[in-house]
């Protein structure tokens, strides 16, 4: 999987500014949500979980945005990060972890039925935020490579 660097400070930022609860956010990529997956933009998310400081939950209005915009561009919102890349999709999102654990939570295990999507996690320990990426398998998730 690849996320560019640019992408990758982005995301460090929004886990350092949301301390001590978690941000997350969309992924947008133009290929598969697997080991091949090129992430070409992310989208934050307001933190919308009654407990952001243990959970994450993403805005449903920000992937139904989305979602609309990369069916339907008659519709489609000035603005939308897909106006300028129509054929990307959502692949993913990302999430951060407060107690600076890089693994998967086992919350995470719970909310990870939907094969085909990408998770970054961001794990803030003081001033470092180091980015894994995952995707669910039969076992739970497969850790697969970030490259820049
Ligand atoms: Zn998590």
């Amino acid at each position: 999987m690849t996320l560019k660097e640019g992408d990758a400070a982005l995301i460090r930022s929004y886990a350092r500014a949301a301390y001590p609860a978690e941000c997350c956010g969309l992924l947008i990529g133009d290929t598969a949500a697997d080991e091949s997956c090129h992430i070409t933009a992310i989208v934050p998310s307001p933190n919308t979980a009654p407990d952001p400081t243990r959970h994450f939950a993403i805005d449903p209005q920000i992937q139904f945005d989305l979602m609309r915009s990369s069916r339907d561009t008659t519709t489609r919102r000035a603005g939308s990060v897909l106006d300028e890349f129509p054929r990307l999709r959502m692949v993913g999102h990302y999430h951060s972890h407060p107690n600076g654990r890089g693994e998967p939570s086992a919350e995470d295990a719970r909310m990870a039925y939907e094969q085909g999507v990408v998770w970054i996690i961001a794990a803030v320990a003081a001033d470092v935020v180091s980015l894994r990426a995952f995707v669910p398998d039969a076992s739970g998730f497969k850790e697969i490579p970030v490259r820049a």
